[in-house]
């Protein structure tokens, strides 16, 4: 038999019908899912937190700190902001965090001094360990791997969101809490998601361990939920707003 162009053409024309009549046949309520509900949460205004957050600092109230021996926190409490005083040591959360969605501001000193890793050098290590890089990068070159938004010397963000010192900006992270099996073997490492003023600057990192000065990076056992702990480098470095959502 000769297949004509018209042939071929009407041959095609009735596949697709028949397609078309069996994919009406398929009931759609197959693939809808009721269950479960999601429970409803209410977003706050602007950066406000929404109604299932955890609030660690209002701009007024630091109760939720404590430095490492348990004392109350040292660092100065003024004009809604909660700031670095130099070498009265980093403070940690009272209540502890494992998978959690942080949102925090800080503000880099206004009064511009030091260079690379000693202008405006703070950050925020969640689990006590692994430090999401707090710095005044904006015009101020440092190892990359070392700026504001690295995950500290383990990964370059992906730009540089920063604003310029002494203006406000946010972080806020998704970060996922390394699992262990019995032996201390690393299970699932943390993850981590970062937005800088809104900016993505870190996309799911997969994190190497613990947060090293010196050497590479490794892992160590340590409990489900830790602390989030702020680092005293010596900088007047200022947080607020800061709220967290347990996942
Ligand atoms: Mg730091």
């Amino acid at each position: 038999m000769m297949v004509t162009a018209k042939s071929a053409r009407m041959a095609a024309v009735l596949c697709g019908l028949i397609v078309l009549s069996q994919a009406q046949e398929i009931d759609p309520g197959l693939t809808e899912v009721w269950d479960p509900v999601p429970r409803v949460v209410t977003p706050g205004e602007g950066n406000a937190p929404c109604s299932d957050a955890i609030l660690l600092f209002d701009g007024t109230n630091a109760s939720a700190w404590q430095h490492e021996n348990g004392d109350s926190v040292r660092w100065e409490v003024r004009d809604g902001a909660l700031t670095v005083r130099k070498k009265t040591g980093d403070i940690f959360t009272r209540q502890s965090f494992g998978d959690c969605q942080l949102h925090i501001e800080w503000r880099s000193p206004s009064e511009v001094s030091g260079e690379s890793q000693a202008r405006g050098n703070s950050g925020i290590f969640f689990m006590k360990r692994y430090e999401l890089q707090v710095l005044d990068s904006y015009e101020n070159r440092t190892y990359s791997n070392g700026q504001a938004g690295s995950i500290y010397k383990q990964s370059i963000p992906l730009v540089n969101a920063c604003r310029k010192p002494g203006e406000w900006q946010s972080f806020d992270v998704v970060f996922m809490a390394p699992k262990f099996s019995e032996d201390g073997s690393v299970r699932s490492p943390a993850r981590i998601t970062v937005f800088q003023n809104g900016i993505l600057i870190q996309n799911h990192f997969e994190i190497q361990g613990s947060t090293m000065y010196r050497g590479a990076p490794r892992y160590e056992k340590h409990d489900a939920r830790e602390p989030i702990r702020l680092q005293d480098h010596g900088n007047p470095v200022s947080y607020r707003n800061i709220w967290v959502r347990e996942l």
